[in-house]
């Protein structure tokens, strides 16, 4: 399975690798090896770590508590204690060392240090008023996503993954419509 990176934060792509999760949840991080292939996959996270089952575990109660908060804002209700607990306590550890070169920016540390990385990106999305976050407009869809757009008007997680799909649906159903109107008009002049 892709991964997708098209929420704006490291924090809440990481919530979206559960897919639908109102309907039939889909997990794109199913072992440690997808953890692995999804930190390589992330552009601000270090390219090579090693997951053992139980940083593997540590991630996914990370996945889910940053889920829970960031929809706790796009609510608008107060945050959900238990998972305030486990981001703040995953914040806390070390975090990835830095280097800057010609080359940009390189990151390096082990796994536990890329999801106290997250969880601090996390925090600072959800402590941020001015953030919009949003879920995307797409039934089915539970991607949550930062809208950085002018006059915040941005409807979907992306274009690909659910604004053309949608798009596609709707022109269909219009075209069955304007079919189905077109059928009755001439079955109409037929009996006149
Ligand atoms: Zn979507």
């Amino acid at each position: 399975m892709d991964f997708v990176f098209v929420s704006g934060n490291p924090a809440l792509d990481l919530a979206g690798t559960v897919g639908a999760r109102r309907d039939e949840p889909l997990d794109a991080l199913a072992a440690p090896a997808d953890l692995e292939r999804w930190v390589a996959a992330c552009d601000e996270l270090p390219d090579r770590v090693t997951a053992d089952f139980a940083t593997f575990e540590s991630a996914l109660s990370l996945r889910e508590a940053i889920y829970r908060l960031a929809l706790d804002r796009v609510r608008d209700r107060p945050f959900d204690s238990g998972s305030l607990e486990i981001v703040n306590d995953m914040a806390a550890g070390p975090v990835p060392a830095i280097k800057l070169s010609d080359a940009g920016l390189r990151m390096s540390g082990d796994l536990r240090a890329a999801l106290s990385h997250i969880a601090r990106r996390g925090i600072a999305v959800l402590a941020d008023p001015s953030a919009c976050l949003k879920e995307c407009g797409r039934t089915g869809c539970t991607r949550l996503y930062l809208d950085r757009s002018r006059g915040a008007r941005r409807t979907w997680c992306g274009m690909d993954e659910c604004g053309n799909r949608v798009k596609a649906a709707a022109y269909r159903a219009r075209r069955r419509g304007s079919t189905t109107a077109e059928e009755a008009a001439s079955t109409r002049s037929h009996r006149s």
